[in-house]
């Protein structure tokens, strides 16, 4: 089996799509332009179109064929990120300061593709439901338009999510059957204590010796706690606090983020820090307290929803161009809200050597889009087989 020849003959117009969102990037809850882009698109191959779900931008497309009261669920991610571009394409970002360096271009395209093939050929029986999502980046948009009843509105028996990687061949994919990304959040420590002068530290209550101490001592989290086996991953990224060389502030605050690949390790996780920053604080006559300004859930796909997406990639892909059992990573993804509540599965899609995620010159290869549409296309028709 290969891509469908009637998919391959998108190619063009796919691409022209791509580069027109690329050229034209914008941030999450602000994809205005592309919405309206997507809305236009969807409608013209007869598919009803709901916008307004998570913000102003979220829509879903809804195509239905026979008579199953099955569903399924496709969803792309929009937006771009706050960076300049830094590559040479003719079709370079135009808005300063945004670059679809992501992808989600790619994403947004390949889902219109598989859109536009299923309106033309409608060989499921059921309803198909394009979920077009603002704001992956910083993880608020698929929270978003749950809360907008997304689910509610358009149910889903199962739903079905692709990101492009870098370093995996155009043309191959990868996917496993449990955690494909990582959950966890950014955390914030702050540390206060009493300042001085820098040459009367007995004065003081130091909260940057404090951080420090807070700083090592949360690194036994992974090499102590944590369950031989397990994954997980605690970094420190920033320390912020006192602003001169002879004296000691009153207050520090550290910043990172903590990472793993299951729930019950998350928890432990979230504990284990609360007990060190207050613990550690607490020897030094200083207080911490700890908040979590983003969390993210561990993205687990659905054993069976794994097996039926890997075998419509293998239609599309080729048998032997779908690794099954795909090495976890530990960036996340907010499609994780989304199969927290429905089963399904997200797959990695081959993107050729290019420059790794959210790099200045990253760019999506379009050699990537028919294989994208061509996977989610075929998984739609598995999971709403008239057979
Ligand atoms: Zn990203
Ligand atoms: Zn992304």
């Amino acid at each position: 089996m290969a891509v469908p020849e009637q998919i391959k003959s998108y190619r063009n117009d796919l691409a022209s799509i791509r580069h027109d969102f690329h050229e034209y990037p914008e941030l999450g809850m602000e994809e205005f332009r592309t919405s309206d882009i997507i809305a236009k698109l969807l409608g013209e191959w007869g598919i009803t179109v709901h916008r307004g779900i998570g913000g102003e931008t979220g829509l879903v497309g809804v195509l239905k064929n026979g008579s199953s009261a099955s569903s399924v669920g496709l969803r792309a991610d929009m937006d771009a990120l706050p960076m300049d571009e830094l590559g040479h394409v003719p079709y370079k970002s135009r808005n300063a300061g945004r670059m679809h360096a992501c992808g989600h271009d790619g994403h947004t395209t390949m889902l219109l593709g598989a859109a536009r093939y299923l309106a033309e050929t409608r060989q499921f029986d059921g309803t198909v439901n394009f979920i077009f999502q603002p704001a992956e980046e910083g993880s608020t948009g698929a929270v978003a338009m749950i809360r907008d009843g997304l689910f509610d509105r358009f149910p889903c028996d199962r739903i079905f999510g692709i990101h492009n990687w870098p370093g995996i061949d155009v043309g191959k994919s990868a996917i496993n059957r449990g955690a494909v990304m990582a959950g966890g959040g950014f955390f914030e420590i702050v540390v206060r204590g009493v300042g001085s002068h820098a040459a009367r530290p007995d004065r003081a209550i130091d909260p940057m010796l404090t951080a420090c101490h807070i700083v090592t001592a949360l690194q036994s989290i992974t090499s102590r706690n944590i369950t031989t086996g397990k994954e997980a991953v605690v970094s420190v990224t920033r320390i912020d606090g006192g602003h001169a060389y002879n004296i000691i502030p009153d207050c520090v605050v550290i910043g990172g983020t903590f990472r793993c690949f299951d729930m019950a390790v998350l928890r432990e996780m979230r504990e284990r820090m609360q007990a060190i920053a207050a613990g550690v604080a607490t020897a030094f006559g200083a207080s911490a307290e700890i908040r979590y300004p983003v969390e993210f859930l561990p993205t687990m796909n659905d054993p069976l929803c794994t097996d039926m997406m890997a075998s419509a990639a293998e239609e599309a892909c080729g048998v032997g161009n779908v690794d099954r059992n795909a090495q976890a990573v530990m960036a996340s993804e907010d499609f994780s809200y989304m199969l927290d509540q429905v089963p399904g599965a997200y797959m990695f899609l081959g993107n050729g050597n290019s420059e790794m995620l959210h790099h200045p010159e990253y760019n999506f290869n379009d050699g990537a889009l028919v294989y994208g549409v061509a996977t989610l296309a075929r998984v739609a028709e598995m999971a709403l087989s008239a057979r």
